[in-house]
């Protein structure tokens, strides 16, 4: 089965052409600047260049037209019709309540994921619009939505509420969601099948650090809790988001610099995370490890401040599933940063991880970290939310 896989942000589009039997990515690409002046697409056929082809494109159909044609094109393509592309998987960002799990695209499943805008304004009508330009343009191919909020609605109560009055829960379900789901799912059932272990025997904790960053308690294959909440602000450190502060900081900064509420969340979204605490030098780790590595102290303080709020979830996590047999590092910083794997390292030793310098100089593969006989094993997992969301297209459909 050729299962396309799309990821549609407001002025981007995604994607990749996976052979669900053999798992082979057949092509992948990126439209950029959809709706802006100066758009293109980044085109790129397994074992093949990567083509770049300027074309302004107006709305998101046209993206997905142009998608097509450069996977059919006589020279870039990969395949020869429409025919052969059997479903298509949509990552969708937030299915609060409603969704614990992939589902075939609907209209019904269509005006719930709607409903769920309020949650998530930046990403899900983005996804939906990716969802209607697709059928537009592949009226007959079934389509599934994979949604990053399925795999933690299995937390339980005491882990997603608010302290809040409980009529915010009942009236606006303002309570915690967490995100990456799709990731820390993938992610937990490698490291198990690393282990040579069933899941359901497993207490795991997943680091998901990228640009944007979580951490999740996965107890007999179920996610128990995760560090984002209602939105993905809530949790760690991240690039440029703030992660958990008091809320009070938001109109004390709100009336101390004469800017508004808004303003001051947009703050801890887009300035904020390490780019923020490194007095805007970076939000990217390989920067920031470098610059630490040549003597810098916004650097290191960057470094340190986010290294110590991961190892501080890793212990709460421990406590949560009242122990912890694998932690696994993943996404970009988690497979490929040594440094901050290292700097994490110094406040989880009290576990038992008993991770190895040498081995943790490794990057980008499937490693164990600890030596042999930790209590705690350690390791990298490089994670696939594309290749997630195919099986489960293929799943579905
Ligand atoms: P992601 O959002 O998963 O793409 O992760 C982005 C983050 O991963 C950035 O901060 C990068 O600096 C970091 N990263 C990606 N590749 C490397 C690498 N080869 N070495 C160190 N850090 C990396």
């Amino acid at each position: 089965m050729n299962i396309l896989v799309i990821n549609c942000g407001s002025s981007s589009l995604k994607y990749q052409l996976i052979n669900s039997k053999s798992e082979e990515v057949l092509a992948k690409g990126l439209c950029e600047r959809i709706g802006i002046n100066g758009g293109a697409i980044i085109h790129q056929p397994a074992d093949g260049e990567k083509i770049r082809w300027e074309k302004d494109m107006p709305d998101h159909t046209a993206a997905v037209k142009l998608m097509i044609e450069s996977l059919m094109d006589e020279q870039t393509g990969v395949i020869h019709s429409l025919e052969e592309i059997d479903a298509v998987g949509h990552r969708i960002v937030h299915g609060g309540e409603k969704f614990s799990s992939s589902v075939l695209i609907t209209d019904e499943v269509q005006r719930e994921v709607e409903e769920c805008c309020d949650l998530a304004p930046l990403h899900n009508p983005a996804n939906l619009i990716g969802i209607r330009s697709c059928k537009e343009v592949m009226p007959n191919v079934p389509m599934v939505g994979v949604f990053d909020t399925a795999f933690h609605q299995t937390m339980p109560k005491k882990a997603y509420m608010y302290g809040l009055p409980y009529e915010y829960y009942e009236k606006h379900k303002v309570r915690r969601y967490g995100f990456h789901g799709t990731s820390h799912d993938f992610v937990s059932a490698r490291a198990a099948q690393i282990l040579g272990k069933d899941r359901k025997d497993l207490k795991i904790i997943v680091c998901h650090l990228g640009n944007g960053a979580s951490v999740s308690a996965v107890k007999n294959g179920e996610s128990v809790d995760t560090s984002m909440g209602l939105t993905p602000l809530e949790g760690l450190i991240m690039g440029t988001r703030s992660g958990d502060m008091d809320p009070a900081i938001i109109s004390f900064i709100s009336k101390k610099e004469q800017i508004s509420a808004e303003e001051v969340i947009d703050i801890c979204n887009k300035k904020s995370g390490v780019l923020g605490l490194s007095g805007g030098l970076s939000s990217d780790f390989r920067d920031l490890a470098e610059s630490a590595e040549a003597g810098n102290e916004s650097a290191k303080i960057a470094l340190d401040t986010y290294a110590y709020r991961v190892g501080k979830y890793i212990g709460a996590y421990a406590a949560a599933m009242n122990g912890v047999d694998a932690i696994v590092f993943t996404a970009g910083a988690g497979e490929n940063n040594s440094q901050v794997r290292q700097l994490i390292g110094q406040y989880i030793g009290f576990l038992g991880t008993n991770i190895d310098e040498e081995k943790n100089k490794l990057r980008g593969q499937e490693v164990i970290l600890s030596n042999e006989g930790s209590k705690v094993v350690t390791m990298i997992v490089p994670t696939d939310e594309e290749m997630a969301i195919a099986r489960e297209t293929e799943r579905l459909v």
